[in-house]
């Protein structure tokens, strides 16, 4: 599934996001920079101790901003490390702060001169945030950034499974219907 905005590709595929060959891939950190589970352990598995190193240097990082560094042994050159909420109730600012996340991740992508970013679904896994409302908040923001901005030429969401590609597409189809 794929749509043109502006001068921006926004695509939507099944897949495994380590092996992405955009120019950056964005993982969905921890605050601590920590390494751990889910995507998060795959990119550091797959890239290598390099990027632990940088992540090292640059400390922590607070929900709803992003840091880059190095994409090691990755086809992407650089990965952009975000920390979307930890999902309560709702009622905890938990959308603002996955809106900020995706929003912070694409201005770092610009800022550093990079064309073509590759994004998981962020807080949907360990942090416990429902797929179906995190993809429309997904979906908008980064719609809402590119029609804004016209530096990027294609934006990706890497969606591990059929569940999670089904909810994006749904948000997808609602938002550029
Ligand atoms: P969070 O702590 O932000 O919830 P998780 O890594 O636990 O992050 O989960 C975020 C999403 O990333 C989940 O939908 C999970 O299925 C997905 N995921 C896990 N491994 C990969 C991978 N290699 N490529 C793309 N997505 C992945």
């Amino acid at each position: 599934m794929e749509a043109t905005i502006g001068s921006t590709t926004l695509s939507l595929v099944r897949g495994d996001i380590t092996a992405e060959d955009t120019d950056a891939i964005v993982n969905a950190a921890n605050s601590m920079l920590a390494g751990g589970g889910g995507v998060d352990g795959a990119i550091h598995r797959a890239g290598g101790p390099r990027i632990m190193e940088e992540c090292r240097k640059i400390g922590s990082c607070p929900a709803g901003s992003a840091v880059i560094t190095t994409g090691g042994r990755l086809k992407a050159r650089y990965v952009i490390h975000t920390i979307g909420p930890v999902y309560r109730d709702g009622e905890h600012g938990e959308e603002k702060t996955l809106a900020s996340a995706y929003r912070e991740s694409l201005k770092l992508a610009v800022e550093n001169g990079l064309k073509t970013v590759s994004f998981p679904s962020i807080s949907t896994g360990a942090y416990g945030y429902p797929v179906e409302a995190a993809a429309e908040t997904a979906i908008r923001t980064v719609m809402e950034f590119i029609k804004k901005n016209n530096k990027l030429d294609l934006v990706r969401f890497v969606l591990f499974s059929d569940g999670d590609l089904a909810s994006y597409t749904r948000a997808f189809k609602r938002l550029t219907a």
